[in-house]
């Protein structure tokens, strides 16, 4: 009964505990003296020194070197009544806090943070992004940088001063000489969270997918850290550079300024700037957002039926060189469903604009840049397909097909598999001699098993590609005539259809008409004949499980197991 009733009084008083006991108990902890009696009375007294310098008691947590973020989330006046409550147990006194005053050393940035929410939550909802968590990045005012260190080095002095006959003191100053103070970012950002997800129920989180940055400024101060170009050794030198085609003035940078006051000469800077810096008459004011969210990927696989359209725009010196181009035909149909600011188009491989992509179509992803939608869902990917292969222009030249979300993990597979995997391909040739049965069975006998073929760089890509000689696989290669009962005396008994099962990478072209020797064996020299030349291109098939599958959602789709190898749609069991 003594153990429950114990219990009951531990956790009221938990709930209970009052800001004055959270306050003291972190002064008691607090890194300014090993003694926690010295160490409340270390803090104190610094605070007595802020707060004559016109600090918030925010800032003052700062200089305290507080890592509690929720006493910063404690209101101003509670914060005051609870330091004042200390101070007059320990010395019978009261802080002399000034009438809605602007803090010297946050210019309002720390002590107002919440009241910067509602812009930003204005340019939020303009842009009515669909995100579930936000990263914010902010830019405070650089004016603090000058006045954080100022106010260390005002309260060195007035310690050595008016506090030299403590007990505390000397260790005091030890640990502010060697400390900076606490970089306001972090308590920024906390304060802004709290308001933050009040006003729109979006947690702040390092791993967000929205990206927030939000800038501060503080104009009056801007520029306050300028004396220091003009010491006996100046330490901040500016000059003028040239950055795209604007004169831009450099050598303040926000580093720069941080390491030009590590060797400010405090002597020096009292003839220039008054210690402690004088209180500001206005708060630093909202500047700007920049929101952008992570990339989307929506994947699926191409058909194109056309050989007059590139795999993308085509164009030399401004001029297109094909009309139209399959990544034109869908990019902004899907840009327009995300509300994204561009697109970026990967595939896996290409083919010519003159080379039709048939069979099971050209696996693709598309990087959504900025989208203020990041994620569709299955029907809407469903009702976006439809309206792609349904536009009059070109559907009979384009299609799309199993359009769908696909996570950023798996986007790496359509680059990794460009060694491994295979390409069938559907070739019409012209050869020098008739396609009599003697030559498809040297033909087909060769291509019944796989065989190399040694591919010096083709005379065509020698300006894309450095000269070498590549090795490639062909795993099976037949040849059929165009008609069974053609005449041999006539000349379409020269035409053949050719159908290759290659590694990725293999130059087909090259393999049927030998490129002047350069692709070693090639279709010629296999069948023994003069020549041979390739007149049309299909790519059948491009080997590569995509938009991948995994196992558990085709076990879903049970009954539709019959298709499951339709367009490689095979459980992919290597992933995950
Ligand atoms: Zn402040």
């Amino acid at each position: 009964m003594r153990q429950l009733l114990f219990i009951f009084i531990a956790t009221t008083h938990f709930f209970m505990t009052t800001t004055v006991e959270r306050l003291h108990k972190f002064l008691l902890g607090s890194h300014l003296n090993k003694e926690g009696a010295l160490a409340v009375k270390s803090a104190l007294t610094i605070v007595e020194i802020l707060v004559a310098a016109k600090c918030c008691f925010r800032c003052c947590l700062r200089f305290l070197a507080c890592a509690n973020f929720g006493l910063y989330a404690l209101q101003e006046t509670d914060l005051n009544d609870a330091f004042d409550q200390l101070l007059y147990e320990d010395r019978q006194a009261k802080y002399d806090v000034a009438d809605c005053a602007v803090c010297t050393a946050c210019l309002g940035s720390i002590q107002y943070a919440a009241s910067y929410v509602d812009d930003v939550y204005e340019e939020l909802k303009k842009e009515d992004y669909k995100a579930d968590s936000c990263c914010l990045t902010c830019t405070l005012p650089v004016g603090m940088l000058l006045r954080d260190h100022l106010l260390k080095v005002h309260i060195i002095n007035t310690l050595l001063e008016k506090y030299a006959d403590q007990e505390y003191t000397s260790e005091l100053v030890r640990f502010y000489r060697d400390n900076s103070v606490r970089d306001p970012k972090d308590c920024f950002k906390h304060l802004f969270g709290i308001e933050f997800k009040e006003k729109t129920g979006l947690g702040l989180d390092a791993d967000g997918t929205l990206l927030m940055t939000v800038v501060i400024s503080h104009e009056p101060t801007s520029k306050d850290h300028l004396f220091m170009t003009e010491l006996k050794k100046p330490l901040l030198n500016l000059r003028t550079v040239r950055q795209k085609r604007m004169r831009v003035t450099v050598g303040d940078s926000r580093p720069s300024i941080i390491d030009a006051l590590k060797r400010l000469d405090s002597e020096e800077a009292k003839s220039f700037t008054s210690i402690p810096p004088v209180a500001p008459t206005e708060r630093a004011k909202f500047e700007t957002v920049t929101l952008l969210h992570t990339s989307s990927h929506v994947g699926g696989r191409y058909l194109k039926f056309s050989r007059e359209y590139s795999q993308t725009p085509w164009a030399i010196k401004g001029r297109k060189l094909t009309e139209y181009s399959v990544s034109e035909c869908f990019a902004e149909i899907i840009r327009k469903y995300h509300r994204a600011d561009d697109i970026k188009f990967v595939t896996a491989g290409r083919e010519d604009a003159n080379v039709r992509m048939l069979g099971t179509g050209r696996p693709f992803y598309l990087e959504i840049i900025n989208p203020r939608s990041p994620r569709l869902t299955d029907a809407e990917y469903k009702q976006i397909e439809q309206e792609i292969n349904s536009q009059p222009m070109h559907k009979d030249n384009v299609q799309v097909r199993h359009l769908g979300y696909i996570e950023p993990k798996y986007t790496s597979i359509i680059k990794e598999g460009e060694e491994t995997k295979t390409k069938r391909y559907r070739a019409l040739v012209w050869l020098s001699e008739p396609l009599t049965d003697q030559l498809i069975e040297r033909i087909n006998k060769v291509g019944s098993t796989p065989f190399t073929i040694q591919q010096k760089t083709p005379v065509r890509v020698f300006q894309r590609r450095s000269a070498a000689v590549r090795p490639k696989i062909i795993h099976t290669s037949t040849i059929a005539r165009l008609k069974h009962d053609v005449d041999m005396d006539s000349p379409e008994a020269h035409y053949g259809v050719l159908q290759l099962h290659t590694q990725a990478g293999t130059y087909i072209k090259e393999y049927v008409h030998g490129d002047l020797g350069r692709t070693l064996p090639n279709l010629a020299s296999v069948g023994a004949i003069h020549s041979a030349d390739l007149l049309e291109l299909d790519v059948m098939d491009v080997d590569l499980v995509w938009p991948p599958q995994l196992e558990d959602k085709l076990e879903e789709k049970k009954p539709l197991n019959d298709v499951k190898n339709e367009n490689n749609k095979r459980p992919l069991s290597n992933i995950e």
